[in-house]
């Protein structure tokens, strides 16, 4: 259930209705929007009456049921969109968009490197690239683990890049979180609700949680993938970001997934967190990463994840997917037209 406060209402006032609902055992969460004060109710609130909750007071604009089954990660519960800061950088629908960028795995020093300086110097925020691997035979490359992770620390140091790994592991989480900016949770793992609870409660030694970055699971619905979110949510994480990677479809003759760039306006309609493409893996084939890139920017995406490997015919993982620098070059060129269009590009770098 939320109430809406009526606007201009003084925080005494609102206060006082906070207290009100903590005398029904209620706890809220407050969302200060440009409008309005929104009070998110947790707890059970089915035996409540929508009516009960407006004669609280007269300040009480109206009073609604979040009918969605995942109600912090709803639209309804938190209408203004969120921003999930990382490393200082913004990611949400009232940014530029952010590139996180990098190869599939953290192969060696050399290749991480090379790849980590081209991509700063094109544009990108982040740097990707796995340590740890979830690949579908136990014979394939599994990922170098944790001195993958002190090669992706010593990638941030000298360009600056924040870090995006994945975990796989819950007793991998405190040695991915020392790395990572931001934490990968992968299509395969977006319903191991352990993992997610974990990630969710985690604290760094500052007391702060960490972003997280969660992938659609390739045979998730929508609201599975939303109800996935809450449980990160609902552990006291607020810094999630939903990834869309590409579903399981009947065709799998010229690409590997099918990317449903509709989930940009549904998501948008249902969720106030923010969203990224993944078009590599969301098609599989290098050749058309370029155009689902700028497709994606034209519809509103607030990042995209891109594979980018120095030599693709030789990486360990992904190869056919992963663009070359000079193809990533090339795609950034584009992106600032599309994005810049919509007011989505950072300015000094708008006119390239
Ligand atoms: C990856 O990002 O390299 C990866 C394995 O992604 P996904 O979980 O989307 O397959
Ligand atoms: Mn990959």
């Amino acid at each position: 259930m939320i109430i809406v406060i009526k606007p201009g209402t003084q925080s005494e006032i609102v206060d006082e209705i906070v207290a009100s609902l903590e005398v029904w055992g209620l706890s809220t969460q407050m969302m200060v929007g440009k409008e309005n004060v929104v009070l998110g109710l947790i707890g059970d609130t089915s035996i409540l009456e929508e009516d009960r909750v407006k004669e609280l007071s007269p300040f009480i604009d109206r009073v609604m049921r979040v009918k969605k089954r995942y109600k912090r990660a709803s639209r309804e519960f938190h209408p203004e969109p969120s921003t999930v800061l990382v490393r200082g950088i913004p990611i949400g629908e009232e940014h530029p968009i952010v590139l996180m960028t990098g190869p599939c795995s953290v192969e060696n020093e050399e290749m991480i490197l090379e790849t980590a300086h081209r991509v700063k110097a094109a544009g990108a925020q982040f740097l990707r690239g796995g340590a740890y691997k979830p690949r579908t035979s136990p014979y394939d490359f599994q990922g170098h683990g944790e001195s993958a992770l002190g090669l992706l620390a010593l990638a941030r140091e000298k360009t600056g890049l924040g870090i995006v790994t994945e975990l796989m592991d819950t007793e991998d989480l405190n040695v991915v979180a020392e790395v990572a900016d931001m934490i990968q949770i992968g299509a395969r793992n977006m319903q191991n609700f352990s993992l997610l609870k974990k990630v969710g409660l985690y604290r760094d030694k500052h007391g702060q949680p960490k972003p997280i970055l969660l992938k659609r699971g390739m045979n998730a619905t929508i609201d599975e993938w939303l109800s996935a979110a809450e449980y990160i949510l609902a552990a006291g994480n607020p810094n999630v970001v939903l990834c869309e990677r590409g579903i399981r479809t009947f065709d799998k003759q010229y690409t590997r997934n099918t990317l449903d760039l509709s989930v940009i306006p549904v998501l948008r309609s249902l969720t106030h967190l923010p969203i990224v493409i993944d078009p590599s893996h969301g098609t599989g084939v290098s050749e058309y990463v370029k155009s689902m890139s700028l497709a994606a920017a034209a519809a509103g995406t607030d990042g995209l994840m891109v594979e980018v490997h120095p030599t693709p015919a030789k990486a360990l993982s992904d190869g056919p997917q992963s663009l070359t620098p000079d193809k990533f070059d090339d795609l950034v060129k584009d992106l600032a037209k599309v994005a810049g269009l919509f007011g989505r590009w950072p300015k000094e770098v708008a006119n390239v």
